[in-house]
């Protein structure tokens, strides 16, 4: 194996750490406030990760579980009431929701200067705007803080991302392009991928699919990104075929302990951002 392993758990402990500091000389802590609904097992783990993150980086956390049977209105009206808390900095609206709730409304309704998970389409349209105040999601930041960890020159560099859903390929392609990369965009209708994939300095798998990724289709020396979350045979598996592109790739990440990690970590990072405009 020729490439360098990218461990994301090191940056994210680094980038927690980096929270925590700044959070200790902060008279008033950041507060971040999860919403999680209904009974799915997954999402009721990611919610406690996050709320034990934030303890850990001394954000102080207020949890709400409404009960899978709240309605529509009763959980704009939670939203509301967090958005006028002064003492919430940050909301988190644990996804997906149950079946009788309308997603986007709800997601609407977070005050885009509480909007840490960078969902709202006012934090989208701002993003596309390349405006400063833009929260952009935390995996697409966490790729971009473990590429630059990595060391990859993305000033002119050939960046291929593969997916374009609005929570990780598109925000994740703006964020390439703002960092001057040459950004090529790519879906389930590009034709012929390993071929536009082999002209990548920078590669970003983050289409859900398990060893879309293969060895042949990376250039020698490329930085390659596996966001895919995939369980193959009860384990978990990124989108790209680790061993085979390890032997051309310069620097590749894991999964698990590559994107993962660092989608955590950015929560923090944006609750602190987002606490230290509104102090
Ligand atoms: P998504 O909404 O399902 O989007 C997948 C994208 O991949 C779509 O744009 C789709 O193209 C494209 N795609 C699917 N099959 C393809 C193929 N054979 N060739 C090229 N493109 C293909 O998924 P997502 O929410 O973006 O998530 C993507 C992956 O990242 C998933 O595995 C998810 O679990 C993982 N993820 C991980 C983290 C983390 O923290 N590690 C966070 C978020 C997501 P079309 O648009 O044409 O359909």
């Amino acid at each position: 194996m020729a490439a360098r392993v990218i461990d994301g758990k090191a940056v994210a402990a680094r980038v927690r750490e980096r929270v925590r500091a700044e959070v200790a000389g902060m008279e008033t802590p950041p507060g971040l406030a999860t919403i999680l609904v209904g009974e799915d097992p997954a999402s009721a783990m990611y919610v406690r990760m996050k709320r034990e993150d934030s303890a850990g980086a001394g954000i102080e956390s207020f949890h709400h579980e409404p009960g899978g049977e709240v309605s529509q209105a009763e959980l704009a009206e939670l939203i509301e009431s967090l958005n006028a808390d002064r003492r919430v900095h940050g909301i988190l609206l644990q996804l997906p929701l149950p079946g009788h709730l309308d997603q986007d409304p709800l997601i609407a309704a977070i005050d885009p200067a509480k909007d840490v998970d960078g969902l709202t389409p006012l934090s989208a349209g701002l993003l596309a705007q390349d405006r400063p105040e833009a929260f952009a999601p935390c995996t697409p930041s966490g790729v971009i803080e473990l590429l630059r960890e990595a060391g990859a020159e993305l000033e002119g560099a050939r960046a291929v991302v593969i997916g374009r859903s609005i929570l990780v390929g598109k925000p994740l392609a703006t964020l390439l392009l703002r960092a001057n990369a040459t950004v090529t965009h790519c879906h389930s209708r590009t034709r012929d991928l390993g071929a536009v994939c082999r002209e990548a300095d920078v590669l970003i798998a983050a289409a859900g699919r398990p060893g879309l990724v293969s060895g042949e289709m990376v250039r020698e020396g490329a930085t390659v990104i596996d966001v895919g979350t995939n369980e193959v045979d009860g384990k978990l598996a990124g989108d790209v075929e680790f061993d085979s592109v390890a032997e051309r790739a310069g620097a590749i990440t894991p999964v698990p302990g590559g994107v993962g990690p660092m989608t955590r970590a950015m929560l923090l990072a944006n609750t602190l951002r987002a606490a230290r405009r509104q102090l």
